[in-house]
């Protein structure tokens, strides 16, 4: 059987076991398609309770994340214990997330170099959607010029890192986090207090996780219909193209990348892995954010033979570091742009988009919308100016909510492919478990 069509059995066993989330939500878009037809405004009481419920779940993931984050990275560092097993899952977990990222920005510059999305697009936008759009983003443009690139890396640096986690920036918890579980490897037994104390923080997020998880279905439920309330169903027609490469790119990398990935580095069987992340993968698509889909990301994976050692220490870097579908949408995003605005683009121009795109997209944090927000690195490295900016953000914010709950999932994927192939490099994988049907009865 071709390896396409075993994963997309895999896929469907996976959701058929999910049937619950499915139906949630399948219902979702068709009740968002229902309340879009009839022009139910964003006030009514019916569209005020579905964004109840959608944003009740999505904070109730969250709410975990944080303290998830920051115990599975000390543990999973401290458990790794020697320097040298330690700095053997960095630079494979470097080496695999980096050539993930690569296949997919260039996959994504191949596609709309070669089919042109942009071609016309500017016909379709409305005038007040423009408008609209026009202030937010030369707002944002305005305030991200102001700081250079070299001084976003120093923010990155946290000179307080309870100032950090008390506003959840991802990327300087997770340095501080590094840099600290580092030293309590290094420090030796002394270290037992600290890490038994976060041993007890991560059991106790989980099992916060186990009872959110309950809501799983009316929370996916509510946040499609949501979403699909607002710009309903007709919006696909007018921006076929585009959203066509971007869906082509994406199945590009779950159904040939990961495959090829899994096959050529690891002996994990592609279709029972698919198969043991798909409540992941639902999740992501549901909430849009890697980083509050992480407690269940880390579950699927542990609970179906991935070592804690692997999962604690690639999966929460994955969740926020490693968004190559990020990267291929911005890849797509910014060719699309330039073509709209009849802009040409040497080879070389493209290179520096993919390059930009990589670092952009590790720069997002795993949360709803990140992604487009940070286009705006490419965009000002290619020195556009802020009005070319604004018709296209317009554009691209139509649908921001589908093609990032689309890329969310991808991303989360890619994190559990590495942190699959990894553990079967390192005998941190337990194929009896994932192979076992058991396994798969327990409802996360
Ligand atoms: N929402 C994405 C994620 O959490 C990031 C993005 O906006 O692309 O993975």
């Amino acid at each position: 059987m071709k390896i396409g069509m075993k994963v997309a059995i895999a896929l469907g066993l996976g959701i058929k076991r999910n049937a619950h989330i499915l139906v949630g939500l399948i219902a979702g878009m068709i009740v968002g398609t229902i309340l879009h037809a009839h022009n139910i405004p964003e006030t009514s009481l019916i569209r005020e309770v579905l964004n109840f419920i959608g944003q009740a779940f999505i904070r109730l993931i969250q709410m975990v994340v944080i303290p998830l984050v920051i115990s599975a990275i000390i543990i999973g560092v401290a458990s790794v214990g020697d320097n040298k097993q330690l700095s053997k899952f960095g630079t494979k977990m470097i080496v695999y997330y980096g050539l993930i990222t690569v296949a997919a920005v260039t996959i994504g510059a191949i596609l709309a170099s070669v089919f042109h999305p942009g071609a016309g697009a500017q016909s379709f936008i409305s005038a007040e959607a423009i408008a609209d759009v026009q202030a937010h983003v030369a707002n944002e443009l305005e305030a991200n010029k102001t700081t250079s690139i070299l001084n976003k890396f120093l923010l990155l640096i946290p000179k307080n890192p309870l100032e950090a986690i008390a506003k959840g920036d991802m990327i300087p918890i997770l340095l501080f986090t590094l840099v600290f579980s580092i030293a309590l490897a290094k420090v030796g037994d002394i270290n037992r207090p600290v890490v038994s104390f976060f041993e007890s923080v991560f059991a106790a997020t989980m099992k916060v996780t186990d009872w959110i998880m309950f809501f799983a279905a009316p929370g996916v439920f509510a946040l499609s219909a949501t979403a699909i309330a607002g710009f309903g169903m007709s919006i696909f027609g007018t921006i076929s193209k585009l959203l066509a490469i971007l869906i082509a790119g994406f199945l590009i990398q779950l159904l040939v990348v990961y495959p090829v990935m899994m096959k050529t580095f690891s002996k994990v069987p592609v279709r029972t892995f698919y198969s043991a992340i798909a409540e992941a993968m639902m999740v992501a698509f549901g909430t849009a954010s890697s980083s509050a889909t992480l407690p269940l990301t880390m579950a699927c994976c542990e609970r179906r033979g991935i070592s804690h050692k692997v999962c604690s220490f690639v999966l929460p870097l994955g969740a926020t570091l490693n968004m190559d579908a990020t990267a291929l949408f911005q890849t797509v995003a910014v060719i699309f742009l330039t073509q709209a605005y009849g802009v040409e683009l040497g080879v070389l121009q493209i290179i520096q988009i993919a390059g930009l795109a990589i670092i952009a997209s590790s720069t997002s944090a795993g949360i709803p919308g990140a992604g487009l927000i940070t286009l705006a690195l490419i965009l000002n490295g290619l020195w556009l100016t802020p009005e070319q900016l604004a018709l296209g953000f317009a554009f691209l914010m139509a649908f921001e909510r589908v093609i990032d709950m689309l890329r969310t999932m991808v991303n989360v994927t890619s994190d559990t492919v590495v942190a699959a192939i990894i553990a079967d490099n390192e005998n941190e994988i337990n194929y009896d478990l994932l192979n076992n049907p058991e396994s798969y009865k327990e409802v996360i």
